[in-house]
């Protein structure tokens, strides 16, 4: 085993990273192509960075952010965050208590780390359901989740999170929709409604999933409980900076649906392709992807054998795509406790137009390389911890 731990995460991701900036410095930009669907765009303009110089500024902003925040997400007010997990991780801070209990409701599991380790944090039990007809809310519970879409785009069916909401309510539980990808995708490709719409007392999104915002978390809902949540976001500086604020606004203005819907027709032609060669592949909503199991699988068809662990040949097959043909996915430069699913996200900008044919046969090299390092574990080890 290569991968073992957070930290080990954590330096798998420092590797990535030195390896981004090696084909930056000797190739440039447009050697890099990120399909992870979470591009970090920082849109602003001259105007709006000198504004950020005096004070003026950050009321502009917090202003903006309001009316530009509930348009996208509904509610009464908005409320943004350092990240998804920031906002996920105040709201169990202001409304689990210790001792209390949380449910959450989602397509598929796991849910997003930052629920778990918050109502740890909290002193709070924790239980995720897939299946409605075994979905509980116990007396105790402090809140109900629901994640809209999963980190693997996993999409909710519109009738459980209307069902889920309502039995929460029955019991005047608050809900929480982690809607980090979903905010988007389910109402862009799903044709769903916004979370409040449907019921949510909170809603939380990601803005640089799946639209052209930088890193951070917008929430929005009822505005006597995200005043209780400004509370302990700002007690725990987990509120999103002006800077950031100001381009979160930008990217939500930037952000256009159609684009998430073109990439809905490319992934079938694509997927259509390259299954032609693999079993491995599975469609997503916007691309494809290639899941632990699948992977394992993949090898075994091809005869291969390996002392990796799958989660570390899925590591090891992402840093290959990264290092050969630069191409960023999650596996390599996410969080420790990210999904270790390969994802090819084709809605992102740095693949919409390009040629299928160059994709695959980009991925096509990259997993020749791979098949070749899963039998050298020595030098399998050297490229996860690049260091040059
Ligand atoms: C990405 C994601 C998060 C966390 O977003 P961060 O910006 O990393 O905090 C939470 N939940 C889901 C479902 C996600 O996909």
């Amino acid at each position: 085993m290569i991968v073992n731990n957070s930290l080990d995460e954590v330096k798998k991701r420092e590797s990535a990273f030195r390896i981004i900036k090696k084909i930056l410095e000797e190739k440039g930009r447009d050697s890099l192509f990120d399909v992870t669907g979470l591009s970090g765009g920082f849109i602003a303009s001259k105007k709006e960075l000198e504004l950020l110089e005096t004070y003026v500024g950050p009321a502009v902003f917090e202003d903006e952010i309001q009316i530009v925040g509930k348009e996208h997400l509904g509610g009464e007010k908005v409320l943004p965050v350092n990240r998804t997990s920031a906002g996920i991780l105040a709201t169990v801070l202001a409304l689990v208590g210790e001792g209390s209990h949380v449910a959450h409701f989602l397509a598929d599991y796991p849910g997003h780390p930052s629920i778990p380790r918050s109502c740890a944090l909290a002193g709070a039990s924790y239980e995720e359901f897939i299946d409605i007809n075994e979905f509980a809310i116990p007396d105790n519970t402090s809140l109900v989740v629901i994640t809209g879409s999963t980190m693997d785009l996993q999409v909710i069916d519109e009738d459980l999170f209307t069902q889920v909401i309502s039995r929460a309510h029955e019991k005047d539980i608050p809900v929480l929709v982690d809607d980090a990808s979903g905010a988007r995708l389910r109402t862009a490709v799903f044709n769903q409604k916004r979370a409040t719409d449907l019921g949510a007392d909170l809603v939380v999104t990601s803005t640089d999933k799946l639209m052209p915002g930088p890193r951070g978390g917008l929430m929005a809902g009822r505005a006597e409980l995200i005043d209780e949540i400004k509370i302990k976001v700002n007690q725990f500086g987990l509120e999103a900076q002006p800077p950031l604020i100001m381009a979160m606004i930008n990217g939500i203005k930037a952000y256009t649906p159609e684009v998430l819907r073109k990439s809905v027709s490319r992934k079938e032609e694509f997927y259509g392709l390259i299954s032609k060669k693999y079993e491995m592949f599975e469609k997503t909503p916007n691309g494809i992807k290639v899941q632990e199991a699948n992977l394992a699988n993949q090898l075994k068809v091809l005869n291969i054998e390996t002392e990796l662990s799958e989660k570390d040949c899925c590591f090891l097959w992402s840093m290959v795509l990264l290092k050969e043909e630069g191409i960023i996915t999650i596996p390599a430069v996410g969080m420790p406790g990210a999904s270790d699913t390969i994802r090819f996200d084709l809605s992102t900008k740095d693949v919409i137009d390009m040629d299928l044919d160059v994709l695959q046969d980009k991925i096509d090299n990259s997993f020749d390389v791979f098949l070749d390092l899963v039998q050298k574990v020595e030098m399998a080890e050297k490229l996860i911890f690049f260091d040059e």
